[in-house]
């Protein structure tokens, strides 16, 4: 595991909270933003859930004491969706509460198809309570088309990502064509009637599509990319005066990222045996 790990560090930052809050001052150092994870998901007990709202109190309180400028994610099945929405909803309050204190976004993670209905429904009873809640929507899915169109108008904030699970074929797009296609005409809706969203990807056509979108259609957005992924990119966005965030994701419960990372990118296996064996 501690090999594993030194691999995983490309992508989290450690497995303690300092270790976010370091790498989320390094983020604001270079004009960053923070968005904070803490790692665990698919809970079906209520104690890790609870222990989980715990983290992510002291997560909000360490950084405004720490005056780290960004947010915070969280999971929906790391706050008990699995157990019942309503219980999910009732352990996502305190933490809604904390964030809207320092008037942070409080963003929700999308996890596989089998969570987005009651990812919408959190979301949803969460902006009636405070009207600075983003969630992420998945270009992969093909009922994205409809909820974007739901969710820009319920003045939620949107994260697009091109999806990091994979969904049985009749919901969702498998080739990287389709759901290119997808996310280029979800940025067209995003640029043309929404605001304060993210685009999140690495992807330089998807970066350039929006660059251009931006200035035919000026609207507030911000660019947002995972903690070791295109650092250069990132940096040569901030110069052009763009706002970015990082996403940065920390705790012991590494390895289901780690892998959906590894398996969008398999050649990092490569590069990062090479550099171990090599240092
Ligand atoms: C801020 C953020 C939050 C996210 N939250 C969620 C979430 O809640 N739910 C979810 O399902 N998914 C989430 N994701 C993951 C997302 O769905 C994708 O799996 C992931 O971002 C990879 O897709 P991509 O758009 O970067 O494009 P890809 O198709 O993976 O990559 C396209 C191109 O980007 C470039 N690129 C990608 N990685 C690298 C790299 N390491 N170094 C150099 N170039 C690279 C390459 O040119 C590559 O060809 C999130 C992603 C980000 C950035």
């Amino acid at each position: 595991m501690g090999f594993l790990l030194r691999l995983a560090r490309q992508w989290v930052a450690g497995e303690a909270m300092d270790d976010a809050i370091r790498v989320a001052k390094e983020a604001n150092a270079r004009g960053i933003e923070a968005v904070v994870n803490h790692l665990g998901e698919h809970y079906r007990e209520k104690a890790p859930v609870e222990a989980t709202v715990r983290e992510y109190l002291q997560l909000l309180a360490t950084m405004r004491t720490e005056g780290i400028r960004g947010e915070v994610s969280i999971k929906p099945t790391q706050f008990g969706v699995f157990i019942e929405k309503e219980y999910a909803l009732s352990q996502m309050l305190p933490v809604l509460d904390a964030s809207k204190a320092d008037g942070r976004v409080l963003w929700l993670d999308m996890e596989s198809a089998a969570t987005t209905d009651d990812t919408i429904w959190l979301c949803e009873r969460l902006l009636e309570r405070y009207g600075r809640v983003g969630i992420c929507l998945q270009a992969n899915l093909k009922r994205t088309t409809s909820d974007l169109e739901r969710l820009i108008r319920d003045r939620a904030r949107i994260r697009l990502v091109k999806g990091a699970y994979k969904e049985a074929a009749e919901g969702a797009y498998r080739s990287r064509a389709e759901i290119d296609r997808a996310y280029a005409e979800h940025l067209g809706t995003l640029f043309t009637q929404a605001r304060d969203f993210a685009v999140a990807s690495h992807d330089g056509r998807m970066i350039d599509r929006a660059l251009a979108l931006a200035k035919e259609h000026p609207t507030p957005f911000e660019f947002a990319m995972l903690q070791g992924v295109r650092d250069p990119l990132k940096a040569e966005l901030v110069r052009q005066g763009h706002r970015v965030a990082e996403y940065i994701p920390y705790g012991p419960n590494w390895l289901p990222y780690f892998t959906r990372r590894l398996r969008e990118r398999p050649r990092n296996v490569m590069t990062m045996a090479r550099s171990f064996v090599s240092g």
